[in-house]
């Protein structure tokens, strides 16, 4: 394969990243952070599979990369996988796992400091989290660049795409 035609495959591969990342923001659940609720989130926790604002984005890196990889909606590099966990995830289900336990009173934090312990003692100590919650041992990635001709539709098994 020649360079040129990698990096058309690349760009491809980019370019329909950002066309499933526009889709998936515009849907409603999406369409507030995560963890405060702010509008128009524009980062992402591609492991979690969860939408931020920049603010919450910033709290996330502060956690590590061991719990939470964090990534610019429209400036970053992604990949298919990357992708396929946010479509299977999203801020609704990911509500629904990581604040399962939620107390009934609870109001989300606005402060910096106390939405940092928020965000800490849901993903770091996973506090609130569904006990019945089993992570998916695969990510499945939202579309293979070398069947887009032939197939439009979501591939349903585990996608076999390449990606150095
Ligand atoms: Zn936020």
């Amino acid at each position: 394969m020649s360079n040129k035609s990698e990096r058309e495959r690349q760009k491809q591969i980019q370019e329909k990243c950002q066309t499933i990342l526009a889709q998936l923001l515009r849907e409603e659940d999406n369409k507030y952070c995560v963890d405060c609720d702010a509008k128009g989130p524009r980062w992402a926790s591609w492991n979690l599979g969860v939408f931020l604002c920049i603010r919450c984005a910033g709290i996330h890196r502060n956690l590590g990369v061991h719990i939470t990889k964090v990534k610019s909606v429209n400036l970053d590099t992604w990949t298919p996988e990357q992708i396929g966990i946010l479509q299977e995830m999203g801020n609704s289900r990911a509500r629904a796992v990581y604040e399962a336990n939620l107390p009934d009173n609870f109001r989300r934090p606005q402060t910096d400091s106390s939405l940092e312990a928020f965000i800490r003692a849901k993903y770091e100590h996973k506090r609130y989290i569904a006990k019945e919650w089993v992570p998916p041992s695969m990510p499945k990635p939202a579309f293979n660049i070398e069947e887009k001709k032939k197939k439009r539709t979501k591939p349903k098994g585990l996608g076999n795409i390449e990606i150095p």
